[in-house]
């Protein structure tokens, strides 16, 4: 406040100042001179009429100023939360991993850019069985334990997501065929190798099937998770606890 006021008396001893200078100038020309009473209210005046309308044109700028730095303040925070649920709504609360539909936004835009790299789909066996006998808790406890196998599995740089329930996609970037059998393989191995505890001291299996396609030139997103889903579907079929991986015209697998 005290500032304002001090901004509004300098104002206003600028305005007394012009007024005498204009008032001077402007008689000289009629060959007169202001005098003191003229002095008096080339000054006076100014004070009177410049300092409160000044001081009070300062004062509203300021609160214009303070809330404008509050605008720009409440809009940072803004953009944060924004971000925030932008990047909660891209993942799976329960894995922390890219949903469904972020993954294959991932999937898209690396088909895009190029057309190297690999699809893994790897889908828990016989889960059902799981919640059914130990409970959906030690379900969703096994399923956490999949996913750090999962994680542990894929090498840095690779996109993992939960596709469905007990279903995972992993894209492995830029692996030829070779290295991403290696790296299904890894994940089969490391999930066949938790010993996940129910019921105190029972130790019970966790497998999982896994299904793979490398990039080909030209095949769209839908026709690889096709691809990799038909070799899930065998893996099932052949047994689980496996993995196919290959090209339409060439499989291998590994169990
Ligand atoms: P398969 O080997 O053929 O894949 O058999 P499956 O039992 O794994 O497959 P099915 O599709 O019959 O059942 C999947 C089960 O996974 C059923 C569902 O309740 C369970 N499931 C899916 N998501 C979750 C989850 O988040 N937590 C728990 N506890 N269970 C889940
Ligand atoms: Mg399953
Ligand atoms: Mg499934």
């Amino acid at each position: 406040m005290r500032r304002v006021i001090f901004k509004g008396f300098c104002v206003a001893v600028a305005s007394a100042g012009g007024s005498v200078l204009v008032a001077a100038l402007v008689l000289s020309f009629f060959d007169a001179t202001v005098g003191s009473l003229g002095l008096l209210m080339c000054i006076v005046c100014p004070l009177v009429i410049a300092w409160p309308a000044s001081a009070h044109m300062f004062w509203q700028n300021e609160k214009l100023q303070a809330a404008h730095r509050d605008l720009s303040r409440a809009h940072a925070q803004l953009a944060a939360a924004h971000r925030r649920l932008a990047e909660k709504a891209r993942h799976d609360d329960m894995t922390g991993m890219l949903n469904r539909e972020s993954f294959f936004g991932v999937l898209e835009r690396s088909r895009r850019k190029t057309d190297s790299g690999a699809l893994l789909i790897i889908d828990a066996d016989h889960f059902k069985s799981i919640n059914d006998r130990f409970g959906h808790l030690a379900g969703d406890e096994a399923l956490l334990q999949i996913v750090a196998a999962l994680r542990g599995g894929v090498r840095s740089g690779d996109v993992l997501g939960r596709i469905g329930g007990e279903e995972f996609a992993a894209f492995l970037v830029g692996a030829n065929a070779e290295e991403a059998t290696r790296v299904a393989e890894r994940i089969r191995q490391q999930v066949e190798m938790i010993r996940f505890r129910v019921e105190g001291d029972r130790i019970i299996p966790l497998t999982v099937s896994i299904g793979g396609t490398v990039c080909v030139p030209g095949a769209s997103v839908s026709e690889m998770m096709r691809a990799a889903d038909r070799r899930l579907y065998e893996a099932k079929n052949r047994g689980r606890n496996l993995v196919i991986f290959g090209s339409d015209k060439k499989d291998t697998e590994a169990a």
